[in-house]
């Protein structure tokens, strides 16, 4: 048996840390406001053309890419559970000029999440998922036309 008495190839990590190079969160982006072209910052997540012709720059807002649950309904499919990150950075409201999540749970209206209110949603929406597999799993098959049990 033999031990290793030679220093290390390699020595420790010392407490100074790499620093990461800074990766772009964003990019510049022409839109025209009022008639004229500016530049704005859109972050990266956004996925808006910014095509449009703003009236004023509080109308500038970036949108990223949605996400839905496709569910099934009497007269076919419905998208529910609409969510995708939003940001109106010139609006003038401290709540929306960050990122937030835009959610629409049934098509109808869309509520301004932060993101730990749209994780605590999404623990329910997981929940009621494992509660969904736990009623379906609870119907017995049918495997006999319905019939009467008793007559008058
Ligand atoms: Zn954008």
């Amino acid at each position: 048996m033999s031990v290793a008495t030679t220093t290390p190839a390699v020595a420790m990590a010392t407490a100074t840390p790499a620093v990461p190079a800074q990766a772009a969160r964003s990019r510049r982006v022409a839109v025209t406001v009022g008639g004229a072209t500016m530049l704005v910052s859109c972050p990266l997540w956004c996925t808006h053309p910014h095509s449009e012709a703003y009236r004023a720059l509080a109308d500038v807002s970036h949108h990223g890419v949605s996400i839905s649950l496709a569910a099934p309904t009497y007269d076919g499919v419905e998208q529910v559970l609409t969510a995708r990150i939003s940001s109106w950075p010139f609006a003038g409201d401290p709540e929306t000029a960050t990122p937030f999540i835009a959610f629409d749970a049934v098509g109808d209206e869309v509520a301004q999440l932060a993101p730990t209110a749209a994780l605590a949603v999404a623990d329910q929406v997981i929940a009621h998922g494992h509660a969904l597999r736990a009623l379906a799993s609870s119907v017995p098959e049918v495997s006999q036309e319905p019939r009467l049990v008793s007559e008058a």
